[in-house]
């Protein structure tokens, strides 16, 4: 089997950056599990189904075709696309945002998603960065990372990613509440929530760039 890294974390983390970066220097392929989460609740929105509605939701999920492709547009980690839509950017939208967490606590969809993430992993080396990558859908990887930060330096983060998207400005205070929120959902879920695997280095990443963060890990794998 070829050599998979594992990067999860919390919400603003620097995850997707980082990610996309070791995956550039190592030369393996780069898999942004939250981007198909995120795809699925763009479409359970767009279709109008409630969003505890699983039943429905479970249907949409096991006839929805996502793919994702890297580009070289340092703005944009992943091109994602649902049964065709382009869904890039409307994937990033403070509405879809405020859902996913609700739809990846579903058992079916996480089922379902994962099956498709662990279909990367057949398809070479792989750098692939979420919440359950170390602890469920690949608890072999050679070499799992925890990234963390403060919810203030990630909410930081986060506006700056949403200038950059060109979105609309959101207050830092909410960015806060938003990030605490999203964390409590994902890591108090009752199917694969946000976990440190036993096994993975943690890496708090509070002060630290991108390009540090990216050598530390670039590092380790070498080791
Ligand atoms: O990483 P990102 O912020 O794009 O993830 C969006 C949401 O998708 C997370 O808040 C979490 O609810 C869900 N997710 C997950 N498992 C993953 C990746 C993301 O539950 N492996």
């Amino acid at each position: 089997r070829q050599p998979i890294v594992a990067i999860d974390g919390p919400a603003g983390a620097g995850k997707s950056t980082v990610a996309r970066q070791v995956a550039k220097s190592l030369g393996l392929l780069y898999l942004d599990t939250g981007a198909m989460y995120r795809a699925l609740t763009w479409l359970v929105l767009e279709s109008g189904i409630r969003v505890d509605d699983e039943p429905s939701i479970a249907e949409l999920a096991s006839r929805s075709q996502i793919q994702l492709s890297t580009g070289d547009d340092p703005q944009i980690t992943t091109r994602v696309w649902i049964n065709d839509h382009d869904v890039t950017f409307a994937i990033r939208s403070l509405e879809v945002t405020a859902m996913v967490s609700a739809i990846a606590a579903q058992p079916y969809v996480r089922q379902e998603l994962v099956k498709q993430q662990q279909r990367w992993g057949l398809k070479g080396s792989i750098v692939a960065e979420g919440r359950d990558i170390g602890t469920h859908v690949f608890p072999d990887a050679e070499l799992k990372i925890f990234l963390t930060a403060s919810v203030h330096e990630r909410a930081q983060r986060r506006q700056q990613d949403l200038k950059n998207q060109q979105q609309p400005n959101v207050s830092l205070v909410q960015l806060e509440q938003d990030i605490q929120e999203r964390d409590t959902r994902d890591s108090t879920r009752v199917v694969a929530p946000l976990q440190k695997a036993a096994d993975a280095i943690l890496i708090e990443t509070d002060g630290l760039g991108i390009a540090e963060v990216t050598a530390r890990i670039v590092s380790l794998y070498h080791q």
